[in-house]
Order: structure tokens, then C-alpha cells, then sequence
């Protein structure tokens, strides 16, 4: 088990790390051209978040681009005039597409119904001046929508788009494990093994007043350097605190 000592001194580092991060780590695109869509537009923001099951996120996250580019526009009001055959068929010609795309046309028809007529087109209204459990119940409101995403979306709207909700039990609120969380986790010798479980209880003890904090920075150093094949430590923000258990 690592001291208390260790543990602080990783926290830290990972947090020092994370502002070393640019707004496109946490919003990453296969391509440099979509990440300010989904930066800076509220309406690609919440697509993307939207769709975001079981495909990797820097597809997610440059789809939106995707759109716009076939579509010539992401105009909300346009696009709610679009029958769900329509958006089936724009979704087939993307060149990168969801994974469940047959919930996709509708999915992306409820959000936007929820931004033409809830937020007067305005997918910000979504979030502003609401409470993060309204925001939640909002998403979940989406076919396909449940709720570890309606909660990362949240985390995200909170990061990307600097607001602080003041009714968030961060304390209970976990990280999402995915392959990099998972084995920079146990790289550093916070999780005693790499599985989900472990990462969870890991992140738990490492910020315990808000485990799901380290998330994005965990993500981006396994993204970034700890690859799972010849990861560059000598690169590393985490270097000089990590147990480099392989
Ligand atoms: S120092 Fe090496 S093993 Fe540790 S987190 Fe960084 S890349 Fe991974």
C-alpha cells in the first residue's frame, strides 16, 4: 500500500501536471480542425457528450466537425427540421461514425429538440444558471443518454466551459476507468491492480474529497507518455513521484 506521504506527493504532481494540459486534452479530436468546435460550441459540446458510448474519445469528440462539414452548418433550428431518416442518413455518410449508430438519429433529434424549443437554441441554456442535478435529469432526458454519462457531462461542462455547480457531492463522484486511468493508476502504484475496481478505490484514496478530479489528468498522462507499450517516463510530468510498476 503506498504512504500517505507518497500519495500526497503523486496528488500534487498529478494536479501540477494537469495545468500543463491545453482545453484540447480534455476534448480530444482526431483532427486539429474540430477541436474549437467542440470548445467553444455549446450545441457540439452536448452532441458529442451525447454520443459518447463505447467509441473512443477523440472520434466523439471531432464528429460535430464531422456534421458541420457534411452538413455545411451545425445551425440547431436546421437541423431539427431533419426527420430521423434524414439524420440515419447523414450519420451513414460520416466518415466517422458512433458505435450504436442506429440510436444516434435519435439521440441527436432529442437533443436538439431540448435546444430549439427548452433553450431557444441556445445549447448553453442547457447548463447556465441550473443546478448540476438539473443539468443531469436535462441529459438523461436523451435517448441513450444514462447516468455515468449525464455525470461526466457535467465534469466536462464544468471544465470546459469554467462554471462551478454548487450542488455536486464531489465526494462521491468516481473517475470513469478506461485503459489509461486503469494502468497509470497502477504505474504509479496508487492501484494495487489493474483492474476497474482497483482504479476506483485507487482515485479514492488518492482524492478523497473528489476522486473523479484526477480522471482527466490520469487520461491524459496515459494518453500523452504512459503508453502501454514503451511508455517515456524520462517525459513524463509524473517522473519524479511514479513507482514505474510495469
Ligand atoms: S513516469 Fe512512466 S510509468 Fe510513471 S506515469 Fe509517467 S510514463 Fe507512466
Amino acid at each position: 500500500m503506498t504512504r500517505s506521504d507518497d500519495l500526497e506527493d503523486i496528488r500534487q504532481a498529478l494536479f501540477d501536471c494537469s495545468q500543463n494540459f491545453e482545453s484540447e486534452a480534455l476534448l480530444p479530436t482526431v483532427i486539429p480542425e474540430a477541436a474549437p468546435l467542440v470548445a467553444s460550441d455549446p450545441y457540439a459540446f452536448s452532441l458529442a457528450t451525447c454520443l459518447d458510448r463505447g467509441t473512443k474519445a477523440d472520434i466523439i469528440w471531432t464528429i460535430p466537425y464531422d456534421i458541420q462539414q457534411y452538413l455545411g452548418h451545425l445551425d440547431p433550428h436546421r437541423i431539427y427540421q431533419m426527420s430521423l431518416d434524414e439524420l440515419a442518413d447523414l450519420f451513414a455518410h460520416l466518415p466517422r461514425r458512433p458505435r450504436y449508430i442506429n440510436d444516434a438519429p435519435r439521440t441527436l433529434k432529442e437533443l436538439t429538440r431540448i435546444v430549439v424549443e427548452e433553450c431557444g437554441g441556445d445549447a448553453s441554456n442547457i447548463w447556465k444558471g441550473k443546478r448540476a442535478s438539473e443539468v443531469k435529469r436535462t441529459f438523461m432526458s436523451i435517448h441513450g443518454v444514462g447516468s455515468g454519462i449525464a455525470s461526466m457531462a457535467v465534469l466536462l461542462i464544468e471544465a470546459a466551459f469554467t462554471i462551478r455547480f454548487d450542488d455536486l457531492d464531489r465526494k462521491n463522484m468516481d473517475i470513469k476507468p478506461d485503459v489509461h486511468t486503469i494502468r497509470v493508476l497502477y504505474r504509479l502504484g496508487v492501484s494495487q491492480a489493474k483492474t476497474e475496481r482497483a482504479a476506483v478505490e485507487a482515485a479514492r484514496r488518492l482524492n478523497p474529497e473528489y476522486p473523479g478530479a484526477v480522471d482527466g489528468p490520469l487520461w491524459n498522462i496515459g494518453r500523452t507518455w504512459c503508453h502501454a507499450l514503451a511508455p517515456k517516463c524520462s517525459l513524463c510530468c509524473m517522473e519524479r513521484v511514479c513507482a514505474k510498476r510495469f
